[in-house]
């Protein structure tokens, strides 16, 4: 049995132990090692764009994001970075940078040292960071500045820009295998040993194991499976997991979802990231939600109260419950930065809004606080159930609002200073 089915019990309710990894410190961030999952996300502006790259880092922030990675491409954006990590550390920012390097990483950070020293960490892509003989030296400079800088570095490798050597290597002692394997099994296995080998050279450079992540990034789901499976047998380093180019809207959040709940499931995955393509105009942080949703319904983590609330049926032809589970969310979601320090453990709180008396009582008995709305041809009056407990019964067209009041007076009452206990007033 190897190390990753060891830490597999199929007998667990909840999720399989983490996989074992070395844990590393990213700027104030811990990553692995049994720490809890962490979120992340990528700017999509120029980084050379200092104020609007500031803008978004502080959005990303501000929704969950608790490392944002940055393009590094050229001059102007090396040179951009100390400023964006100043202008957000006078925001009172300290979410750490993480610099996304193709190419000439090993030039711009040499050039601009500064660069060096505000990132958190760097990323290399093993398959862009030079080719034939210059690739050894290229991905040495990088190592050697992080090393001078005492900054981890992500090794990710990608199915997209994969190392063409190593690939063309395997693609050739596979067709003269006497049993040759499949041209994606192929893939995968350059994509593992990509990854592997790069961070075996970066210790050989000097750079210790705890200061190593690694991510090997697939856009279809059974692929990135197979490959994150093999990498966390195979090794015990940190690990970064996303499905890349994973999409917009719903394809984008259920391909992500799909493969990295496996995979966390397995224990397999230290730090996400959801690679979601943003509708024209739309919001960035919508990854973040997300990889939080993600982690919250798995169970990993909490970070935001969530509401639950029925499908609808033929038993509701209004869209009253609809609308007060929306409304409800989204003052939740509003509210929680400003109650992260007023209220501490209020993101542990369930609401649940349901459309009639079929699920409602029984689904609302089994939220913090929740409410049962009158179905079609049920008398005017919705229950509302607090710790399991009919608490009241709101009526008229005020119910909405209502009940809004009552959630706020929960939340204050259950986590606001010196309330510990649940509220317990009866009808
Ligand atoms: S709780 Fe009522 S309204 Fe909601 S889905 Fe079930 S039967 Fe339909």
């Amino acid at each position: 049995m190897n190390k990753l089915e060891n830490t597999i019990d199929s007998d667990l309710a909840g999720p399989a132990p983490r996989h074992r990894t070395t844990q590393v410190k990213v700027g104030n961030v811990t990553v692995g090692g049994g720490a809890p999952i962490v979120v992340q996300s990528m700017t999509n502006t120029d980084t050379a764009d200092i104020d609007g790259t500031i803008a978004q880092v502080a959005a990303l922030a501000r929704a969950g994001s608790e490392m944002v990675r940055i393009t590094v491409d050229r001059e102007e954006a090396a040179a951009a970075v100390p400023h964006i990590r100043d202008g957000l550390a006078k925001r009172g920012i300290t979410t750490p940078l993480i610099g996304d390097f193709h190419y000439i990483g090993h030039k711009l950070l040499a050039a601009y040292p500064a660069c060096a020293e505000a990132l958190a960490k760097y990323r290399i892509n093993p398959g862009n960071v030079g080719f034939k003989d210059k690739r050894d030296t290229q991905f040495a400079d990088i190592i050697e500045i992080a090393n001078k800088n005492g900054k981890p570095v992500r090794i990710g490798a990608n199915w997209g820009s994969l190392d063409q050597e190593l690939l063309t290597k395997l693609m050739d002692e596979n067709a003269a295998s006497a049993n040759p394997r499949d041209v994606r099994a192929v893939t995968r296995e350059a994509m593992v040993q990509s990854a592997l080998l790069s961070a075996a050279r970066a210790e050989e450079l000097g750079m210790p194991k705890d200061r190593i992540i690694l991510s090997a990034k697939v856009s279809a789901v059974q692929d990135l499976i197979a490959v994150y499976q093999d990498l966390a047998a195979r090794s015990d380093y940190a690990i970064h997991l996303g499905l890349t180019e994973a999409g917009m809207g719903s394809k984008g959040i259920v391909a992500s979802s799909a493969a990295l709940g496996i995979l966390l499931q397995q224990g397999i995955g230290d730090t996400i990231r959801i690679s979601l393509t943003p509708e024209p105009g739309g919001d960035r942080t919508r990854e973040v939600q997300v990889g939080q949703e993600l982690l919250q319904t798995m169970g990993f983590r909490t970070f935001v109260p969530l509401v639950a609330a029925c499908p609808g049926c033929g038993r509701t032809t209004s869209t009253t419950f609809q609308e007060l589970a929306r409304s409800i969310q989204d003052f939740i979601r509003d509210e929680m930065p400003n109650w992260k320090s007023k209220y501490p453990g209020v993101e542990e709180l369930n609401v649940a809004v349901m459309g009639c008396i079929v699920n409602g009582p029984g689904e609302s008995k089994h939220a913090n606080i929740g409410i049962s709305l009158p179905g079609t041809g049920e008398a005017p009056a919705a229950p509302v159930f607090v710790d399991g407990k009919k608490f009241r019964t709101l009526r008229g067209p005020t119910i909405s609002a209502d009940f809004k009041a009552l959630v706020i007076d929960y939340i204050d009452q259950r986590y606001g200073q010196g309330a510990k206990a649940p509220v317990t007033a009866a009808e």
